[in-house]
């Protein structure tokens, strides 16, 4: 029996043994076959386009023999050693490639199992580097809301969504927040340049807040996900954020576990914005393109060597470092480079928002198309020229999804984590396989 996150179906929790369904009980959960490029097949022979890549993972598509291959070789030698006492030829390589992709200040890699593993590990690193450094005041994170950084509890503590604050909230420290520079739906009298200014300078005001010794590091995703749908700043808040944190002493750190790996036409999205480049990055999804459980954290030599010569990272998991899971990221970042994925992403990116903002002007309602190279949302409202949403009663989202599936097409459909600054409206996100070639 598998367990999922979300209200079970009534038609498929009647018996014991079945699954959780993850969709609130709108239909059923299909059972996937097998899968090649764009497309998977359930058991029944339907057909569907991953128009999302899964959860925005599948990065270079499904099926790749080449993968699968380097995961063959790798599993018919060994498949796992315990990373304190031995290495491999493949995590070695793996921790090259991304420090080569990801250029100068990115030195050292650090391997886990997923996106909240690898921004737990940014988390603990920028804490044990300020103690090490002789600040050991320095233990607050501040973070946006509205934002995610993933379901543990150190990524949850600093994930903007109130809903799970409430839920949460009394078993951990929830850290304080800024609000995002939410483009579409702006408070009164602003503009999305005068709106992001504004939320620039409130990094700096909460560090005064805070008390600028005690304030450790900043965390945001440089292009947003679930929570923002696809949200991308004008450019000088980033090159303002990057100051400010610079000011205080406070560490920045981007969470591109969804937007890096290529997904927005750059290995990081960082990339895009280089006099703003962030002390720490986690990395995940796109690494190893949905292929095994993957993440990364990617630090400087100046912070990982200090932490190290003073007596090492306190942090690991069984599983970081896999040789296994190494072998697959080598094969799949080797995709990535050799089949030009990224500037590809770039150019379909380009492609598919101008058709999407064609069909925002045809329908009634599409209220916004954003994002960069395949990372893109489409929100949906109620009523464009009010941008009225949809009552949360009525599940829209998921409903929407649900015809999706059922037309044969896979969306990734969320309602935005709630919060004043986002007026609890929803996304639809949807981004592509950089390696899908759009028709119209
Ligand atoms: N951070 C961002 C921006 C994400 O989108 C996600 C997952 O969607 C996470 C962190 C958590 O990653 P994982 O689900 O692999 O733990």
């Amino acid at each position: 029996m598998s367990i999922q996150s979300t209200q079970p179906n009534p038609a498929q929790t009647e018996s014991s043994g079945s699954a959780f369904y993850a969709g609130r009980g709108v239909s059923k959960t299909p059972m996937i076959n097998h899968a090649k490029g764009i497309f998977f097949w359930d058991t029944e022979g339907k057909r569907y386009l991953d128009g999302s890549s899964g959860a925005v993972a599948a990065n270079i598509g499904h099926g790749n023999e080449r993968v699968r291959d380097a995961m063959m070789e790798q599993a018919s030698r060994f498949s796992y050693v315990v990373r304190t006492a031995f290495t491999s030829e493949s995590t070695e390589t793996l921790c090259k490639m991304v420090a080569d992709l990801a250029g100068p200040g990115f030195d050292q890699t650090f391997l886990v199992s997923g996106g909240s593993e690898a921004i737990e590990a940014t988390l603990k690193l920028a804490r044990q580097y300020a103690v090490v450094s002789g600040q050991p005041k320095r233990s607050k994170i501040l973070a946006r809301m509205p934002g995610y950084h993933g379901s543990t509890m150190g990524a949850a503590a600093v994930t903007g969504d109130p809903d799970r604050d409430e839920m949460f909230g009394p078993m951990m420290r929830i850290m304080p927040k800024i609000p995002a520079p939410l483009s579409y739906r702006l408070p009164e009298g602003f503009d999305v340049n005068s709106y992001a200014d504004y939320c620039a300078n409130e990094l700096e005001r909460q560090i005064l807040a805070e008390g600028e010794d005690t304030v450790l590091a900043f965390i945001m995703e440089p292009v947003g996900g679930v929570a923002t749908g696809a949200l991308v700043a004008p450019d000088h808040y980033y090159k303002t954020v990057r100051e400010i944190c610079d000011r205080y002493g406070v560490l920045l750190i981007f969470d591109e576990v969804m937007c890096g790996a290529g997904r927005t036409g750059t290995f990081l999205a960082a990339h895009h914005w280089p006099d703003a480049l962030p002390d720490l990055v986690a990395c995940a999804k796109g690494l190893s393109a949905g292929y095994t459980p993957l993440g990364a954290m990617i630090a400087p030599n100046r912070i990982v060597d200090k932490v190290v010569e003073s007596g090492g990272f306190l942090h690991g998991h069984t599983y970081s470092g896999n040789p296994l899971s190494s072998a697959i990221g080598v094969a799949v970042l080797t995709e990535l480079v050799n089949q030009d994925l990224m500037r590809n992403a770039d150019r379909m990116g380009v492609l598919l928002r101008q058709r999407l903002t064609t069909l925002k002007e045809r329908t009634s309602t599409i209220g916004d198309v954003r994002g960069m190279g395949l990372l893109n949302a489409v929100e949906i409202v109620r009523d464009k020229a009010t941008k009225e949403i949809f009552p949360a009663s009525s599940q829209a989202s998921y409903r929407v999804s649900a015809i999706a599936r059922d037309l044969g097409l896979h969306i990734y459909g969320r309602r935005a984590a709630g919060g004043s600054s986002v007026n609890g409206s929803w996304q639809l996100l949807r981004s592509s396989s950089p390696n899908k070639k759009l028709t119209s």
